[in-house]
């Protein structure tokens, strides 16, 4: 039997208090529920954001202003995973916040989506200098931090954003045209692999295959009831 939140244990303790042993739901109980998970999921989040935010693991601790965790709903079906913070995720503590990020955020409202629908978040959790790749030690170090991440907010689908996230995350090492074609498992969970959105700003022919796996996340994971 599903176990009753402490969050509506509590809201059925206020109740009975006020009401007696009747109920009066003004919403459905699954709705109570969902909020109350979502607000639960949240604050774990949010601790664990703070459990691990001064990590200094690897040697990109010292030079970061700030560590960047992820943003969105912790509630998501969708994931979507970059590679690592770039110099305005840093400035700010925030995932794509720039042009690439403005670019995701129109490609996401295309499918009807909105960063309150998704979580964003990178493999790495502080700035490379000079935006360059992650390299194997880091992402070792930093990769734990992305499993505890996903088992807390137990989406759908994660969506790898670019070569380097897709072959940091899913251990395949293809051109990013043939690992787009196909479908990954990470941590259990249904994984795809899309072009990074600083990729269609630097090749705009990119946009059309881009854009196809979005329609495929659409029609798979979304209006699915
Ligand atoms: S990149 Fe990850 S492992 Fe390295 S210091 Fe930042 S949080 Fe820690």
């Amino acid at each position: 039997m599903k176990k009753v939140s402490p969050t509506i244990s509590s809201y059925l303790e206020q109740t009975k208090d006020l009401l007696g042993d009747k109920l009066y739901l003004s919403k459905d109980i699954s709705d109570i529920e969902a909020e109350s998970n979502s607000s639960e999921v949240s604050s774990s989040l949010v601790e664990y954001s703070n459990q691990i935010s001064d990590c200094e693991k690897c040697s990109l601790h010292s030079i970061r202003t700030n560590f960047v965790f992820g943003v969105g709903n912790p509630s998501a079906d969708i994931v979507f995973v970059g590679e690592a913070p770039g110099k305005q995720e840093d400035l700010l503590g925030e995932p794509f916040v720039g042009r690439a990020g403005k670019l995701l955020d129109k490609i996401i409202a295309a499918i009807n989506l909105t960063r309150d629908d998704i979580y964003i978040c990178n493999v790495l959790k502080c700035r490379p200098p000079d935006n360059r790749n992650p390299n194997t030690s880091e992402v070792e170090q930093c990769e734990p931090y992305l499993k505890t991440q996903l088992k807390i907010i137990e989406p759908k689908l994660i969506v790898a954003l670019g070569r380097v996230a897709a072959k940091t995350l899913l251990k395949v090492d293809l051109p990013l045209g043939e690992m787009r074609k196909q479908s990954y498992s990470y941590e259990g969970i249904d994984a795809i692999v899309t072009y990074h959105p600083a990729a269609l700003l630097r090749n705009p022919a990119f946009k059309r295959p881009c854009w196809e796996d979005f329609q495929k996340i659409r029609d798979n994971y979304l209006n699915k009831g």
